[in-house]
């Protein structure tokens, strides 16, 4: 028989925030695949658990998760651990679970910490629907073409960060998504947890008091951008907005169909005017 993949999370800084489930599960499992062994063996440590470790990181992914689905089809039970939180969040864990689904391997997750789910929670910004984005890339062209593309985004935008790039981050925030609130939770579940909760201009006056490990949580925007485009192109005359939809490679008939949805009139108004001309 098969043995399962169990996504185990762990606590991200509270170690009274392990669940008895994932104590059960690590307890029972065959092996423990880790994000950093040495990191893991601490909170084994804390609970008495002693098991065998194997090291899952992100750049040995691809081969570790070769190595494991080879020991799942064998009958082992394992279960995948990052260093904090909820494994596949910003983490790694996609990778097994995939090749696990194509080997016929029950993935079963084992519910606990995340970092994002709990920032959003208190942050008081909408919770209802948000985008989570986790890191932004390092490089910073890329960094500043994916602030760009979420920009009109009208849903709570989430943020991992490493805490040294804090600074430089919330300063491209300001130049593309401009003086937006936005909460930084701080520390979750640690003794020094805060919600910073301000504007970005406000946040940057006082970055240098601001230490530790953090989400960003930024409110969408408040008007889409087709708000934007449609207030935009009702400032237009009738002649420039049908140019507009032209270049799109509408006909007339679909163009005049979309300017008196624009302007919310009738088609035969807006076929008049054009009819007169
Ligand atoms: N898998 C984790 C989870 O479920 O949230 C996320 C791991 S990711 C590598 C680490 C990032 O999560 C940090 O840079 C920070 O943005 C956020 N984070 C993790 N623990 C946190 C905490 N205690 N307080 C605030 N942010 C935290």
């Amino acid at each position: 028989m098969k043995g399962k993949l169990y996504l185990v999370a762990t606590p991200i800084g509270n170690l009274d925030d392990i669940t008895l489930r994932a104590l059960k599960t690590l307890r029972e499992v065959d092996l423990i695949a880790a994000e950093d062994t040495r990191h893991t063996l601490g909170l084994l440590n804390h609970f008495e658990i002693s098991k065998p470790l194997i090291s899952y990181y992100k750049q040995n992914e691809k081969v570790k998760s070769e190595i494991l689905i080879k020991k799942l089809l064998e009958g082992k039970n394992i279960a995948v651990v990052s260093d904090a939180g909820t494994p596949g969040i910003s983490d790694p864990g996609e990778e097994i679970v995939k090749i696990a689904i194509q080997n016929e391997i029950e993935i079963v997750p084992i519910p606990g910490a995340c970092a994002f789910i709990n920032a959003l929670i208190a942050s008081g910004l909408s919770s209802r629907e948000f985008v989570f984005i986790g890191f932004l890339s390092a490089v910073k062209k890329e960094k500043k073409e994916k602030l760009e593309e979420i920009k009109y985004e009208t849903k709570t935008l989430i943020l991992y960060e490493a805490p040294h790039k804090l600074k430089g981050t919330l300063e491209l925030i300001y130049e593309i998504l401009g003086d937006r609130n936005i909460v930084l939770a701080r520390e979750l579940t640690k003794i020094h947890e805060e919600f910073i909760r301000d504007n970005v201009s406000n946040i940057l006056n006082r970055i240098d008091e601001i230490k530790g490990e953090f989400v960003i949580l930024i409110e969408g925007n408040s008007e889409s951008k087709r708000d934007l485009e449609l207030s935009e192109l009702n400032g237009k005359t009738l002649e420039e907005h049908y140019e507009f939809y032209l270049n799109q490679g509408l006909d007339k008939k679909e163009i005049i169909k979309k300017i008196a949805k624009d302007r919310n009139t009738s088609k035969n108004e807006i076929y008049q005017y054009f009819l007169n001309k």
